[in-house]
């Protein structure tokens, strides 16, 4: 699933390939990927000129001036969601898994349809106006982004939260943008157990952690993110897995110390860590 540097560098392609253009047709190949009312998704968004794609923890929303005033397409890619630009097909003839399209005006040259791919449709895509839009986001409650929240507010909220540590930076309405490899790598680089009472973290604690859970999300975006099997920027993947330290890296020793690294499974997650170095299952 992409994190925050995944959907940042994704964010960052379509905002760069998209804004300007205007949404001349839309198809829904699949109707549950539109998860707002579906009558009115195409008509909010037929005649929309896109105005800037942004990031809001792992969702991406696309700012655009509609036929009726402000309108919003707001989407999380979840499991194997991504954005392709391709050709425009006819009714029944669309490539297997595109499951929403959006014809651009001017066309690009990678081709004229901006085309919503997802394997396993756990994706969904939204259209709102102005106030829809508030009314989501309220329900949604998603927390602060790690990369602009204070030192202090991060660590009222993190401690704020009965639960293990990885399972705390995992909820998106306290921190919103980490996943499973970010937290791994984050907490490796803080040299803190994912398995600690977060309400347990000192203040030094929770500094040590946003610091370094920023430098490396600053290197992750550098690196257009890490591509792992269901990741795709629109203008290529990204490099950081071959700087992770921990994830994925189960059986190989630790970079710091040379010890093996460990998996385990925490909250259902796979989770990666240094026993030595981050203090052990405690
Ligand atoms: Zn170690």
């Amino acid at each position: 699933m992409p994190e925050l540097p995944e959907v940042q560098t994704i964010t960052m392609d379509l905002d760069e390939l998209t804004t300007g253009r205007t949404i001349l047709e839309v198809a829904v190949i699949y109707d549950r990927i539109v998860a707002s009312e579906t009558s009115r998704f195409s008509q909010l968004l037929i005649g929309a000129a896109i105005k800037k794609v942004s990031r809001l923890g792992k969702w991406i929303l696309f700012n655009l001036n509609g036929p009726a005033g402000p309108t919003f397409l707001l989407t999380h890619l979840k499991m194997t969601g991504q954005f392709v630009l391709g050709p425009w097909s006819m009714a029944d003839s669309w490539p297997p898994h595109i499951q929403a399209a959006f014809l651009l005006d001017p066309p690009l040259a990678a081709g004229p349809a901006l085309l919503y791919y997802d394997i396993r449709k756990f994706g969904r895509l939204r259209a709102f106006d102005s106030a829809e839009l508030a009314t989501f986001l309220t329900e949604l409650k998603l927390g602060p982004d790690p990369l602009t929240v204070l030192p202090e507010e991060f660590h009222r909220r993190v401690t704020a939260k009965k639960g293990r540590l990885k399972g705390v930076l995992l909820d998106q309405t306290i921190v919103a943008g980490f996943g499973n490899i970010y937290v791994d790598e984050s907490l490796f680089a803080a040299r803190l157990s994912p398995l600690r009472s977060a309400s347990s973290l000192t203040r030094a604690e929770t500094g040590r952690l946003l610091i370094e859970a920023r430098r490396i999300f600053v290197t992750a975006i550098r690196e257009r993110g890490s591509t792992t099997s269901n990741y795709h920027g629109l203008k290529g993947g990204g490099t950081y897995q071959l700087q992770h330290q921990v994830y994925g890296r189960a059986g190989n020793s630790c970079p710091v110390c040379g010890a093996v690294i460990t998996r385990f499974i925490v909250g259902g997650r796979s989770t990666h860590i240094c026993l030595i170095c981050q203090g052990g299952k405690q």
